[in-house]
């Protein structure tokens, strides 16, 4: 069997075409999104995410405000500046770009974030509100395997999903997400880790695996169910520079019925969900 390729590229031009319908929709009625990112320092790969994401929301009408800060900031001027964000009512979302300089708390400046502006769905209270089932700004990568998943007819009702990885960023919210009550969910959910004692038995009996551990090869493929469908989260880079995900797509391939590859899967689709999460921000605050 050689899988049908679930292809990230495309599902996320599409949601960058609906989300920029929305945009001029919203911007008709007088309110035109902002995304503030916060740039701490001067990391070059932290600068080349952030250029991204500003492109990103220019090529959708969202507005993007920028907020530089030097290497050497403090915790409470970091703070005085997501406060001003905080306020400013041209900014919908704020997100504070990882990793910040060793001195400073990420935590405590995402925790800082107004969970109505936190579209990185970080901020403690958009993580309870998920976990309650009562999702608001849910993190952008879990949304995108979501609605890759709804894209491409993959039934999640009642599918037994197994998500390899469990940080708050990916595994966890995603665990909440497809179990929740209601369409493009209802899974039955494991979640794996480090201390799961045979991998290969939980994820040989999923209806769909996910990869999100940042470790090649997690995912082999003696460990996929025949025509399961098979999301691969990770990023890893060769010597080369050319990246690869999680899970041995050559061989995978062979035994899935779907499968994302890397790059061109998950990782698009990330980017365009922080435009959506953008899109719901602004308008929740409208509202
Ligand atoms: P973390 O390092 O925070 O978490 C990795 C998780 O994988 C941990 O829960 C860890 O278990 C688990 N894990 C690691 N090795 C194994 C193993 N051999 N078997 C079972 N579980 C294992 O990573 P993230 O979730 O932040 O990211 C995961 C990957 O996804 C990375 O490659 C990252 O670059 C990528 N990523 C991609 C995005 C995209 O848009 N495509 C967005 C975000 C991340 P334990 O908890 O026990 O340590």
């Amino acid at each position: 069997m050689t899988a049908r390729i679930i292809d990230g590229k495309a599902t996320a031009a599409a949601q960058r075409e609906r989300v920029a319908a929305e945009v001029a929709e919203l911007a008709d009625a007088g309110v035109v999104p902002g995304l503030a990112a916060v740039l701490v320092g001067d990391d070059p790969a932290s600068a080349v995410y952030v250029a991204g994401k500003e492109r990103d929301c220019e090529a959708v009408g969202i507005r993007s405000l920028g907020a530089r800060l030097p290497a050497d900031v403090d915790q409470a001027t970091l703070h005085a500046e997501i406060d001003r964000l905080n306020a400013d009512p041209d900014v919908s979302g704020i997100i504070v770009q990882l990793p910040l300089p060793a001195h400073l708390d990420p935590v405590a400046a995402q925790e800082r974030v107004d969970p109505a502006k936190d579209v990185d769905g970080l901020h403690p209270v958009n993580a309870g509100r998920l976990l309650r089932g009562d999702p608001f700004l849910v993190p952008a990568t879990p949304l995108g395997c979501q609605v890759l998943l709804t894209t491409y007819g993959v039934t999640v009702a009642g599918a037994s999903v197994v998500i390899v990885g469990r940080s708050q960023l990916v595994g966890r919210p995603l665990a909440m997400l497809l179990s929740l009550k209601g369409a493009g969910a209802n899974a039955t959910v494991t979640v794996c880790h480090t201390g799961t004692r045979d991998l290969a038995s939980h994820t040989r009996t999923a209806d769909i695996v996910v990869a999100a551990t940042g470790v090649p090869h997690t995912v082999t493929a003696d460990m996929v169910k025949p025509g399961a469908t098979v999301l691969d989260v990770g990023i890893n880079r060769r010597d080369d520079g050319t990246l690869f995900g999680d899970v041995d797509f050559a061989e995978v391939s062979q035994v899935a019925g779907a499968i994302t590859p890397v790059p061109g899967g998950v990782g698009p689709m990330t980017r365009a969900m922080l435009l959506h999460n953008t899109l719901l921000a602004a308008r929740s605050q409208r509202a």
